[in-house]
């Protein structure tokens, strides 16, 4: 076998993975070699005869296990922009493999004692910010999982994550059985009327494929559910929608209810092994928002807002129901399709009305233009990569002012087989120290943006412009990184911080100053007009207070369940309607929507519900300063990034936070952009 690239250093410039060079049965070998290599370096680290220091023991532990983490990076990036069938099989024998590994280290108990026993004389090693941080990181890691605990009790945590292993997968099996198993049969198109035709085609699509050619099949997948509920004229059909998706996973053979009961105690008896409160206080502990009560706070004064305001959306909404023809009392199964009314009577434009205005090309010279303008950058293309696929464009990043060298950046920005749906930013390479060198980061974005097709160029949305900022913002992130240790590099921050790089970039998409970098008719070359761009920020605003208090029921909602002992619950659905009375605007007329709750039941959100609010509250107040000093202040956007960008997770956010705005950020900013405040 051929040399294999994964394991020698890439001879390319900023060591780029040569993807020409890399093939499918390259990534096992170099994961086993590099899980090979890392065991090593850590057994040299454990026996190591030298007195545990930062350097011998914390930092060396970071290092220990390059080639492994180098390759997984590659491996997970390509399994998402570029994967088959054959790459699925291979993750399925990596995905064991490395956690095994993990979990090895993070039990091995001579490692902890050693950087126990540097955490534990901290205070008198002088370490650097991002070297306590770095040291924190790595300590608590291993306390948190359990490396305090006696043996009894350690056995009883295993027991609980595997458990919990388990019971995340099912509840998330469950929901999705149920959405499958629901499919209502129209005999008559005229009961779909109001619906668009692509959705009606999709109805067809469903009958033919359970060969029931000339009847419509309405099932609960999303793309068909949402033009349902937003555009069926019949009421019943609605109803019927939308009670089976409210109820699924309820009282049916799917039901999740002992799922959530079991799932929040042994959370609970987690948290309580290892010392916490509550499972709320465990996660929070790890988050910018450090206690349960600071996001009580929060969410409830949001809701003080929101609520009134909520009201008032649906008073306007029920007034313009009645008006037209529409029911008396609206239900839950009015709301969209009264308000999507409401809305084109409104505005009378949508998203997909200025996509002539955003041909790819110029969309993305305009962005380059926009961060160029901001952070001081030059984006240069290069062929010096050999690329994965030939849609993926390569750029090298530098600083405009000294010149100096911050990264490779690709884009990848059309969908095709093998590459996952939605957009994301990946790292093939943190910033961060490699065998002794400070390395430039290597990242990229993915989007599925419309291809072009004949002589129509790629024509993007006005939500895909904002899109591309947004994920463009999380790779600012990665790329202005200036630190030493990959582990706190760029967008390794904590997890309600994340967004805040991307979430603030959107603010400028909507600016009539940055939209004039780029936005332009693709045939008459016109500017985009003041008009629309006024229309553009107003509809962003209807039914703002509306979505706003679902956001905060659905946090009340996680908040309730993880922040108790659960062990007396017995009725997720009564449970429930106990914690949300006063965060709703109608009573339950379905399920609840815990036993559906994928995100906190069996994703990665419970007790982060929050931080969907939370990084909204910090992009626009961070977003206010700029709005306040001017949106390309020379002086607000070097701060912004040498006190957030550059410092990736090396600090406290917190601190990050106060010492670029001087302060905490201010809720209202968020409700003041919203329009619900007075600016
Ligand atoms: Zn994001």
């Amino acid at each position: 076998m051929s040399e294999n690239p994964l394991l020698t250093v890439s001879p390319l410039p900023n060591k780029a993975p040569p993807f020409d060079r890399i093939k499918d049965e390259h990534y096992l070998p170099a994961i086993r070699a590099g899980i090979e290599e890392a065991r090593a370096n850590i057994n040299a680290l454990k026996t190591n005869e030298a007195e545990p220091d930062f350097e011998n023991t914390v930092a060396a532990l970071e290092g220990a296990s390059e080639t492994l983490s180098t390759a997984l990076s590659i491996f997970y990036s390509q399994l998402s922009a570029n994967g088959s069938d054959a790459m699925q099989k291979i993750a399925e024998e990596i995905g064991p493999l490395s956690a095994a590994f993990s979990s090895e280290v993070a039990q091995d108990p001579a490692v902890f004692a050693r950087v126990k026993a540097v955490w534990d004389k901290r205070d008198t090693l002088d370490l650097t910010p991002e070297q306590s941080m770095v040291l924190e990181d790595s300590y608590k890691g291993f306390v948190r999982g359990g490396a305090l605990l006696n043996d009894e009790d350690k056995k009883r945590l295993t027991a609980i994550n595997e458990r919990q292993s388990v019971l995340g997968p099912a509840f998330m099996n469950n929901t999705k059985k149920a959405i499958e198993a629901f499919e209502l049969v129209i005999e008559d198109r005229s009961e779909l009327a109001g619906m668009p035709d692509n959705a009606i085609q999709m109805a067809a699509d469903n009958a033919r494929e359970r060969d029931m050619e000339g009847k419509y099949v309405i099932t609960l997948d999303m793309p068909m559910y949402i033009p349902v509920i937003q555009y069926a004229d019949n009421r019943d059909l609605r109803e019927k929608v939308w009670r089976a998706y409210a109820s699924r996973a309820w009282k049916d053979a799917f039901d999740n209810s002992e799922n959530c009961l079991e799932i929040v105690r042994l959370r609970h008896e987690r948290a309580r092994l290892l010392g916490y409160e509550t499972h709320a206080a465990f996660v929070l502990e790890r988050r910018m928002a450090e206690k349960p009560e600071t996001v009580l706070a929060f969410i409830d004064a949001l809701r003080d807002t929101y609520k009134p305001k909520a009201q008032q959306d649906l008073e306007r909404l029920k007034q313009y129901a009645r008006d037209n023809g529409g029911p008396i009392e609206l239900r839950p199964w009015d709301v969209g399709y009264y308000s999507e009314k409401l809305r084109q009577k409104l505005f009378d434009f949508s998203s997909e009305d200025l996509r002539p205005y955003f041909p790819l090309e110029n969309v993305l010279t305009g962005a380059f233009a926009h961060f160029g303008k901001l952070f001081n950058l030059r984006f240069e293309e290069t062929d010096a990569y050999p690329l994965y696929h030939k849609d993926v464009v390569a750029y090298d990043i530098f600083d405009d002012g000294n010149g100096r060298f911050l990264g490779t950046f690709y884009g990848d920005f059309y969908p095709r087989k093998g590459k996952k749906d939605g957009a994301w930013m990946t790292s093939y390479r943190d910033q961060g120290l490699y065998h002794g060198t400070v390395e430039r980061p290597v990242v990229a974005i993915c989007c599925n943006f419309p291809k072009p097709s004949g002589d129509t160029p790629s024509l993007l949305s006005h939500d895909e412009v904002t899109t591309l900022f947004h994920e463009m913002g999380h790779a600012m992130h990665a790329l202005l990184s200036d630190v030493t240790y990959s582990s706190v590099a760029g967008t390794n921050v904590l997890w309600d911080f994340v967004e805040l790089p991307s979430q603030v970039q959107e603010n400028w998409a909507y600016s009539k100053e940055t939209l004039d970098l780029f936005a332009r008719h693709y045939q008459t070359g016109e500017s985009i007009p003041e008009g629309l761009v006024k229309k553009l920020n107003k509809a962003k605003n209807f039914m703002v207070a509306w979505s706003g208090l679902r956001q905060i029921a659905f946090c009340t909602l996680d908040m309730a369940w993880h922040d108790r002992d659960p062990s007396s619950i017995e009725d997720p659905a009564r449970f429930e309607d106990t914690a949300l009375a006063g965060v709703t605007l109608f009573p339950r007329l379905a399920g609840p929507i815990s036993t559906g709750f994928n995100h906190i039941f069996a994703g990665g959100y419970s007790a982060g519900y929050y931080s969907y609010k939370w990084a909204e509250v910090l992009d626009a107040d961070t977003f206010e300063l700029f709005e306040k000093k001017g949106i390309y202040d020379r002086a607000t956007a070097d701060a912004y990034k040498e006190q957030i960008l550059a410092k990736g997770g090396s600090e406290h956010p917190k601190v990050l936070y106060r010492n670029f705005r001087g302060r905490d950020a201010d809720p209202n900013a968020l409700l003041r952009r919203e329009g619900l405040l007075k600016k």
